[in-house]
């Protein structure tokens, strides 16, 4: 029998997955990860460096110096591969990046990766049965194409900054920044900043800065945080204005500060699919994807990673079982409009919701019954419900206080109960 040759692009947390998974069946599929850093891990490769790596190649990493994880460890692992058990339940960078280089390793997935290979593109050729994908990658300044039955694109989000227009940006004499270029508090010392937007990135980051900073504000548009802050933090609402060396809030206060720092999310970007694919980014929606992985025209393109506010590893862990049940033909696809039918049906209940299209791909609790449903339509065991109901408690343990959320300690049991305890 042919194999299935596959091409996984990105060796992040959910290329490695893939791969995990594909090279379990080595009588059944022939993979290959395609990596243009010189290490897997993705954006868990910290570094000091802003703007382009030293080969030109655009810096992939938004960690800054001293994260520590905004999950325990015991809800952020890969199911079938949990964090060493003596660690704190909340991690920093270098820990998650040696789970994932030992995950590698465990699986021995090295053999199947080619490093420091960028794809450059990514085409269809369509037959008369099927379609098989035309593949153009670099490695060493040399170019190659290759041909797969499927493609797995793997490549993240969280590298290229979504900016804000703000009215007088360009007035603004001040520092700006994006968080992706965020790297070290010591940069803003005894500095006004403002982080711009309350997503986790924005209450992480404004928490790291306000050890160094004179003052922080946090401004954003929803309804005030109600956690205990440092003593230098505050709130404001969202801005209406720059000026030269101030800032005018959306309720009129006018405050001057020295930097700006946008904490406004990324975008989402696919620079090697060509035209052909149809694949559309419209206010962060990116479409036509079934169940936000499968491609509804080109079912043998499929996307692990595109949702947000998730529990990515485990997530991914299902989207790639989910691919493979399809891939495999041990389940089969809805008909191409029925998947339109879906891909609708579910944007138009989170507008029905009052979301705004940027959300489409938001998860949050629902991460849950989606993980479920793929589960179910992909015939493969999903995560134990105790993942969820911790996830439930570290979610409200975040939103009663910020600063010392991340001081206690989980424990699963037996795959049924977790337990909590304040550490230090
Ligand atoms: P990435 O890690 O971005 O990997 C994508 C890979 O694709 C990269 O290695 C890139 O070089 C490669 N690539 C891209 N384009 C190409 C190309 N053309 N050719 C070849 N290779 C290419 N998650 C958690 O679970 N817990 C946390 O606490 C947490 N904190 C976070 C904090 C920050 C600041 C950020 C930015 C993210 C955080 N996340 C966290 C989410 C994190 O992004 C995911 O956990 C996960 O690591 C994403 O993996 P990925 O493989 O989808 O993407």
């Amino acid at each position: 029998m042919m194999k299935i040759r596959v091409a996984v692009i990105g060796c992040g947390a959910a290329g490695l997955c893939a791969l995990r998974h594909l090279t379990a069946r080595p009588e059944l599929f022939d993979a290959v990860g395609f990596e243009q850093l010189n290490n897997v891990g993705g954006t868990w490769n910290y570094t000091d460096k802003i703007g382009t790596y030293d080969n030109g190649i655009p810096v992939q990493s938004s960690m800054y110096k001293n994260l520590r994880t905004n999950l325990p460890k015991e809800v952020m692992a890969f199911p079938d591969y949990p964090f060493p058990s003596n660690l704190p339940s909340f991690v920093s960078h270098e820990v998650v990046l040696k789970y994932l280089e030992n995950y590698c390793e465990h699986f021995n997935l090295q053999q199947y990766i080619k490093l420091e290979t960028r794809i450059d593109k990514v085409e269809p050729i369509e037959g008369e049965n099927q379609t098989e994908w035309k593949v153009t990658s670099t490695c060493d300044g040399t170019t190659e194409c290759n041909k797969f039955d499927s493609v797995i694109v793997c490549n993240g989000h969280y590298a290229v900054p979504l900016l804000p227009e703000i009215p007088g940006m360009d007035k603004f004499t001040g520092t700006i920044v994006h968080s992706h270029n965020y790297r070290v508090p010591e940069e803003f010392k005894d500095q006004v900043v403002i982080c711009l937007g309350a997503g986790s990135s924005g209450q992480d980051i404004c928490l790291d800065i306000a050890t160094s900073a004179k003052q922080v504000i946090l401004s954003h548009n929803n309804t005030p945080l109600v956690t205990p802050l440092p003593s230098n933090v505050s709130q404001k609402p969202g801005i209406s204005e720059l000026t030269a060396d101030s800032v005018v809030y959306k309720d009129n206060t006018v405050e001057k500060i020295d930097v700006l720092l946008l904490c406004t999310g990324y975008k989402y970007d696919f620079p090697f699919l060509d035209d052909v694919c149809k694949v559309g980014i419209m206010d962060e929606r990116v479409t036509p994807l079934y169940k936000h992985i499968i491609h509804a025209k080109y079912p043998s393109l499929s996307f692990i990673g595109i949702c947000k506010q998730i529990c990515p590893f485990p997530q991914f862990q299902n989207q790639v079982q989910f691919v493979l049940s399809m891939l495999d033909k041990s389940q089969s696809l809805p008909s191409y409009e029925a998947m339109l039918v879906d891909i609708d049906r579910d944007f138009n209940e989170r507008l029905g919701r009052g979301l705004p299209t940027r959300y489409a791909h938001h998860m949050g609790m629902a991460q849950w019954d989606y993980n479920d449903a793929i589960a179910h339509l992909g015939g493969f065991q999903t995560i134990p419900k105790v993942w969820k109901a911790m996830y439930a408690q570290v979610s409200a343990r975040r939103k009663e206080n910020l600063i010392t959320y991340k001081k206690r300690q989980y424990d699963i049991v037996d795959n049924v109960l977790f337990k909590e305890k304040l550490d230090v």
